[in-house]
C-alpha cells in the first residue's frame, strides 16, 4: 500500500491558521490530523484530544526521555511535540496526515530527510497580523509583540518550504492548498500503475 501524504504547515501566529485549518478540514474530510501535545494553557474553545493533548512539563519531558516524539520544539515558553504515535499509523495505512508545526519543528524534520509537502502560510504584511493578534484578543501586549518577532523570524525562513501563501483570503488559501495536494498526488514519482497490464508494462521497462 502507499503511503499517505503528510501535510506539513506552518503559520506565524496572527496568520489565520486555525480559520484556515478548519476550513481546509470542512473541504478534505478525510484528512487526518495529527494532534500534538502542548505544555500551554488550554484556550478557551479549544477541546483536549482535538486542537491539543494538554500535559504537564513533567509529563512532557518523560516523553521526550521515551523517545515518544517525531520532534518537539519550545515555542513562546512553552513546549510543543508531534508524536510518533499521531502521524506513523494514518501515514503508514495511506492516510493523508496534517501535520502543524512552527519552524524549528520543520528545520528538524527537513535535517532527518522526512517525506512531506511542506507549506508556509504568511499574513499579507506585518501589520496585519499585528492586526489579527490584537482582535483575537487572547494574548497579553508583551506576549503579543513577542509573537510578532517570533514570526518575523519565522518569515525569514521561507526558503525551508516548498510552497508559500499569502492569506488575503481564506477560501483562496484552502483552494491553493487542495491544488498543491493534488498536483503532488499525480507527480510522476508517485505514480502507482492502477491495472496489472500497465504494471507488467512497466516492470518490463519499455519507454
Ligand atoms: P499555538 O499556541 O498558537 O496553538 O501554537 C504556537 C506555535 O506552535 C504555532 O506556530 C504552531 O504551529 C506550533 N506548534 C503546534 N504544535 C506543534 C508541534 O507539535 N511541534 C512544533 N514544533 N510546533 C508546534
Amino acid at each position: 500500500m502507499s503511503k499517505g501524504f503528510a501535510l506539513i504547515l506552518s503559520a506565524p501566529s496572527g496568520t489565520g491558521k486555525t480559520t484556515t485549518c478548519r476550513l481546509l478540514r470542512e473541504k478534505l474530510p478525510d484528512l487526518k490530523i495529527a494532534v500534538s501535545h502542548t505544555t500551554r494553557e488550554i484556550r478557551e474553545g479549544e477541546k483536549e484530544g482535538l486542537d491539543y493533548f494538554f500535559i504537564s512539563q513533567q509529563e512532557f519531558e518523560e516523553k521526550i526521555k521515551n523517545n515518544d516524539f517525531l520532534e518537539w520544539a519550545k515555542v513562546h515558553n512553552s513546549y510543543y511535540g508531534t508524536s510518533f504515535q499521531a502521524t506513523d499509523s494514518f501515514i503508514n495505512s495511506g492516510l493523508d496526515t496534517l501535520l502543524e508545526l512552527d519552524v524549528q519543528g520543520v528545520e528538524a524534520l527537513r535535517a532527518m530527510d522526512y517525506q512531506g509537502i511542506y507549506i508556509l502560510i504568511l499574513p499579507p504584511s506585518i501589520k496585519e497580523m499585528e492586526a489579527r493578534l490584537n482582535k483575537r484578543g487572547t494574548d497579553s501586549e508583551d506576549r503579543i509583540l513577542q509573537r510578532v518577532e517570533t514570526g518575523k523570524q519565522e518569515i525569514k525562513k521561507y526558503k525551508m518550504y516548498d510552497y508559500v501563501i499569502t492569506n488575503h483570503i481564506v477560501e483562496d488559501t484552502v483552494n491553493a492548498m487542495l491544488s498543491i495536494l493534488q498536483a503532488e498526488k499525480v507527480k510522476s514519482s508517485h505514480y502507482r500503475p492502477a491495472s496489472p497490464d500497465i504494471e507488467v508494462l512497466l516492470k518490463d521497462g519499455v519507454d
